[in-house]
């Protein structure tokens, strides 16, 4: 059974400690390839070197919306330049947060606008982190035409994530769906189609029921395969496989070097 994080920080600090351990336990649970999205320009030079170190890890280079007093135009500009010079897998995560206090909208909708720009002249797949916004952020897309890629933590209505669907999009479902509580995003799984869907953890954020309270771990995917398979009915060998062939067709990754 291969699996695949499409959205893992392991490039924090959290992970400074045991990084390399923790990826060996994660492969060991058959998560062969993690997708590593960046959030602010001065971590892009960490993560690049991190995923250098082993060939399943896949950076992606971004600016996440939450961020938005760190990002500046030069920033921009690098991300463009690195674009060209290293093929990050992704343009992510980048997006609109409407959910967080105080994120001017109009600076998080160029900062957003300015990025999916680069991921369509690059011909890039985007990872998106959108909370609250979901009509700005599908509005955004059929402006401006990216490839497609993955709504990461996916918590929208099922008529939102069809238009999703057809801008290209898959989406992201992981460590809430192990809640019983979390029965609306419970019910969102198991009524769309198992090709839109793609695992992730949002490792060290979030967690899942069986490690309440702990730092979340990509090694913990197989809890969010099984919550998913047990939400849909289907077999595990069933939802991993089609899941990790979704995951690597969004982003591209048999073509990726
Ligand atoms: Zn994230």
């Amino acid at each position: 059974m291969e699996l695949i994080d499409t959205h893992c920080h392991l490039d924090v600090a959290e992970f400074d400690a045991d990084r390399q351990a923790v990826l060996a336990r994660a492969r060991a649970g058959g998560v062969n390839a993690i997708v590593v999205p960046g959030v602010l320009a001065r971590t892009w030079d960490g993560l690049w070197n991190f995923c250098a170190t082993d060939p399943g890890l896949y950076p992606a280079l971004g600016m996440h919306p939450v961020y938005l007093d760190h990002h500046t135009d030069a920033g921009l500009q690098q991300l463009e330049a690195r674009v060209d010079r290293q093929r990050p897998v992704a343009i992510g995560e980048i997006g609109l947060d409407y959910y967080v206090k105080g994120l001017d909208r109009d600076r998080q909708q160029r900062l957003f606008e300015v990025q999916l720009e680069i991921a369509r002249a690059a011909g890039l797949p985007v990872i998106l982190h959108v909370r609250k916004a979901h009509d700005a952020v599908l509005a955004t897309l059929k402006r401006i035409r990216v490839r497609g890629g993955i709504c990461h933590a996916f918590n929208g209505s099922l008529q939102q994530a069809e238009h999703y669907l057809a801008l290209g999009f898959r989406l992201g479902f992981g460590g809430m769906l192990t809640f019983e509580r979390s029965s609306r995003l419970r019910g969102l799984a198991q009524a769309l189609p198992l090709e839109a869907l793609v695992l992730e953890t949002d490792a060290p954020d979030m967690t899942v029921a069986q490690h309440r309270g702990e730092r979340n771990s990509p090694e913990y995917l197989p809890y969010c395969l099984a919550a998913l398979a047990a939400v849909r009915g289907e077999p595990e060998q069933q939802v991993a496989a089609r899941t990790t062939a979704t995951a690597r067709a969004v982003l591209g990754l048999d073509n990726y070097v």
